[in-house]
């Protein structure tokens, strides 16, 4: 039987599917061919099944790297459903729990382990895993190791080191942002040694995109207020998010709109943790929900029937803007997606796209990670960033952030269980130069990403045709279908007929 068809039984006997989605079985064969892989897959097209297939197949484990523990938590989730054992690494777990996790992974009980960049640091699960054999390494949400874009996690800068703990398995890397941009940061960061690439088309016909040119705040909110509550017959009460750049917007509106017919959630980065666990899990369980967030929300939710993502604000890139309208409609139905647009929220934008390391920040964290080796160091030469901080001028988010930076150079390198070790004893000033170089340079980019996206709204023509183009993807001609504000401005006129009839009728009851 070959390869393909073989794959194809595996495919309908474990999860029951039929057939392969577009790039899911060229994705399949390259990860048991044990070449590197970079899939790139638009939201909801089935990214997962590319490591789950292959991980099956394969004899070793299959390590899985997720942004957050809770994403970790549903993908293994769904495999248990299927009835595929799968184990799930994170800092909660009790000692004892630890040692059975060993114990499933030593008898060979556990095909799938599931974990966050910082775990794979923070323990010595690496080297655990790596005594066991892993042949699939797996890194999902790869976008994250941008520094530019969006959903930024320096976490991932040092995932190149956790392969080589791991026994130098292939990277199966995947995510749903694809600007050419973001590619080459993916496989310079993570090292990839001449990866297959799959990559399908951006294109997601059934999310009508528009943009709303609004003068004021009060504007913005009436506009909000009306696409909350009007039942077209697609988005009445039915699950919808609310993006804001800033926390007090998310709270203002969440409050203004408390009286709202669905139940009103709020997820922010300053809420408590368990906080921002149970918003979530209302909003993916609980009766459907108008979910109000910056965009620390949403990031591989699999949620199905989000009808509705709604930008208060302009998000900074157009790969934010497209990762976040694409947690929107995933069940292939259609879903409305409005971009608010008003120049005065450039300001704060523009605040946000400051902020770097400079030189001598980083020479200082070098510097402190050789005098911490000789002092507190360990026998196998590494030292805990706690300790560090006791001798570092610098605080332990900046001198994090700097070792992190250095990672990605080589100079050092982070040995698990939050401690670092030094690779390099010298570095010049040429090099934290060029280090900061790069960081202000990043901050340029945010700001011409900005203004990419300002563009974006600001021109009156087919806005996915405009995505497609920023992605370098050239499959526009298939654009007959696009139901976008420009292509298709009559849906808007009706609603907005309707919305008129409904402001008459009410001013007749009232008169
Ligand atoms: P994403 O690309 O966003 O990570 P997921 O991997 O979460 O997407 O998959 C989205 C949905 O598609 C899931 O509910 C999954 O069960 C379903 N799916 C994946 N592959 C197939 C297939 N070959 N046939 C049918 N459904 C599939
Ligand atoms: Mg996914």
């Amino acid at each position: 039987m070959s390869q393909t068809s073989q794959l194809r039984e595996r495919l309908e006997q474990s999860f029951g599917y039929k057939r392969f989605r577009p790039g899911q079985s060229k994705a399949c064969r390259a990860a048991m061919d044990g070449r590197d892989t970079l899939i790139l897959m638009p939201t909801g097209s089935g990214k997962s099944l590319c490591y789950q297939l292959p991980g099956l197949e394969l004899d070793g484990v299959t390590v899985v790297v997720s942004p957050l523990i809770s994403l970790a938590e549903d993908q293994a989730a769904s495999l248990q459903e299927n009835g595929i054992h799968a184990v799930i690494l994170n800092s909660s777990k009790s000692k004892k729990q630890i040692e059975s996790f060993r114990e499933d992974l030593r008898s060979g009980r556990s095909e799938f382990v599931f974990t966050t960049p910082e775990q794979l640091q923070q323990t010595d699960l690496c080297e655990l895993l790596a005594e066991v054999g892993v042949d699939l390494f797996v890194i999902d949400e790869a976008h994250c190791v941008s520094q530019w874009g969006h959903d930024f996690r320096p976490d991932y800068l040092c995932l190149q080191y956790a392969r080589k703990r791991l026994g130098d398995p292939p990277i199966l890397a995947m995510t749903a942002t694809a600007s050419a941009r973001t590619v080459d940061e993916i496989i310079s960061c993570l090292q990839l040694i001449n990866p297959v690439t799959v990559s399908n088309s951006a294109y997601r016909s059934n999310l009508r995109l528009a943009v709303k040119a609004c003068d004021s705040e009060a504007s913005k909110d009436e506009l909000l207020h009306r696409l909350l509550t009007y039942d077209d017959g697609l988005v009445g009460n039915e699950p919808a998010i609310v993006y804001c750049n800033t926390i007090k917007d998310v709270e203002r509106l969440a409050e203004k709109f408390s009286n709202l017919d669905a139940p009103v959630l709020v997820y922010h980065g300053r809420m408590k943790k368990q906080d921002r666990l149970d918003s979530q899990n209302a909003f993916m369980d609980g009766p459907p929900a108008v979910m109000f967030a910056t965009n620390a929300f949403g990031l591989g939710i699999d949620k199905p029937d989000i009808r509705q993502v709604i930008h208060y604000t302009l998000p900074g890139s157009i790969e934010a803007y497209y990762q976040e309208v694409g947690r929107a409609g995933r069940d292939g139905k259609n879903a409305n997606c409005t971009l608010m647009f008003d120049a005065d929220d450039l300001r704060v934008l523009k605040m946000f796209a400051g902020g770097h390391l400079d030189s001598s920040q980083l020479a200082t964290a070098h510097h402190c990670l050789c005098q911490g080796v000789q002092r507190c160091g360990s026998e196998d030469g590494t030292v805990a960033l706690t300790d560090l901080t006791k001798i570092s001028a610098l605080g332990r988010q900046t001198l994090k952030n700097c070792l992190q930076q250095l990672a990605s150079r080589g100079i050092v390198a982070p040995a698990g269980r939050g401690r670092w070790r030094l690779l390099l004893s010298e570095v010049s000033r040429d090099i934290t130069d060029r280090i900061a170089d790069d960081a202000r340079r990043r901050a340029e980019d945010r700001q011409i990403a900005l203004r990419q996206m300002v563009e974006f709204a600001g021109r009156h023509s087919c806005r996915w045709s405009a995505i497609l183009n920023h992605f370098d993807d050239d499959l526009t001609a298939d654009l007959e279908d696009c139901r976008c504000d420009v292509c298709e401005p009559d849906i808007n006129r009706s609603v907005e007929k309707a919305v008129e009839a409904e402001k008459r009728e009410i001013a007749e009851i009232i008169s």
